[in-house]
């Protein structure tokens, strides 16, 4: 199974004529609300990959129907808690040019308890995969249990933040970068991500690809991207971190997750949208490029 201590936002995205200048009060044209959140998008993926997720996380009063709709994606919402913070949110100011701006609203997010993750991660398997990411509290306590329960400790580094990624560094498994991430890791620690002591770590390229380090073998895979006319990139890294991490839940090795991945989020750069549009594991296995 996969354990996923993770954000759930909602995103509201508000049509507008033209940004707001300070002072300005604007009507929008139009309000279309989806679920979001790195941790959500991830579990969403890793679940319609084909694995058990256990999303460990917190709404406000607000939040049921962003619990309905992971519910309804295949995730366990057993250890999301509901609490009295608002859900967390992001609140997406996009002109008829496409230009946008965003209020990010963390909420719930950040309200996470040591006694729930405890609870939580005290009913994981060893071997078990515990993933991460920026946008919540307890990344430390939840790295440094998860290893020493013997999990699978994963972490992806975005939004980047070098203090968070620093705090959780000791207890990693396998880290997930993108290309600008990884520079600013590099730039933050002095030394390359691969000499950071993490035994796998993979950097993803956008349409470049994605790159495996193994510091066991000292192999290097590279996976290249599929040839797609991008649409729309938002999602695509979250959806190839949640496909890898269920590829290996699952018993594949590392080139046959990453070249999952690497077709779901080929997929994902087609369409509009994130969580709502994240393909099922039979899509990306028939999808023909
Ligand atoms: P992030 O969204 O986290 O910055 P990337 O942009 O590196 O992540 O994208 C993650 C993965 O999504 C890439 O490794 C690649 O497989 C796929 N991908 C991203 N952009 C494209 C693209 N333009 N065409 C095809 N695949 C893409």
């Amino acid at each position: 199974a996969i354990w996923n201590l993770g954000s759930i936002n909602a995103d509201m995205v508000y049509a507008l004529p033209h940004l707001p200048t300070p002072g300005e009060t604007l009507a929008a044209l139009d309000l279309q609300q989806f679920l979001g959140g790195k941790g959500a998008n991830m579990s969403v993926a890793a679940a319609r990959a084909g694995s058990h997720v256990c999303h460990i996380g917190a709404v406000g009063p607000d939040g049921k129907w962003a619990v309905d709709r992971l519910m309804e994606y295949g995730v366990d919402t057993r250890y999301i808690d509901q609490i009295d913070t608002p859900t967390g949110h992001a609140i997406i100011a996009v002109d008829r040019q496409g230009e946008n701006q965003i209020i990010l609203f963390p909420g719930a997010n950040r309200e996470l308890t040591n006694d729930q993750l405890g609870l939580a991660v005290s009913q994981a398997g060893s071997g078990d995969i515990l993933v991460l990411q920026n946008e919540t509290n307890m990344q430390g306590e939840a790295a440094k249990m998860g290893r020493e329960l013997g999990l699978r400790v994963c972490y992806a580094a975005a939004p980047f933040d070098a203090e968070a990624v620093q705090a959780v560094l000791p207890f990693l498994d396998l880290l997930f970068l993108n290309e600008v991430e990884a520079q600013q890791l590099e730039h933050a620690t002095g030394k390359p991500a691969t000499e950071l002591g993490v035994s796998d770590v993979i950097i993803t390229l956008g349409a470049k690809g994605a790159r495996h380090f193994s510091m066991g073998t000292g192999e290097i895979l590279d996976i290249p991207a599929l040839p797609v006319t991008a649409v729309d990139t938002t999602g695509a890294g979250d959806t190839f971190t949640g496909y890898v991490l269920s590829g290996l839940d699952r018993g594949l090795p590392m080139p046959q997750a990453m070249m999952l991945a690497t077709r779901a989020a080929a997929l994902m750069v087609t369409r509009p949208g994130t969580a709502d549009v994240i393909p099922d594991l039979k899509e990306t296995q028939d999808a023909q490029f």
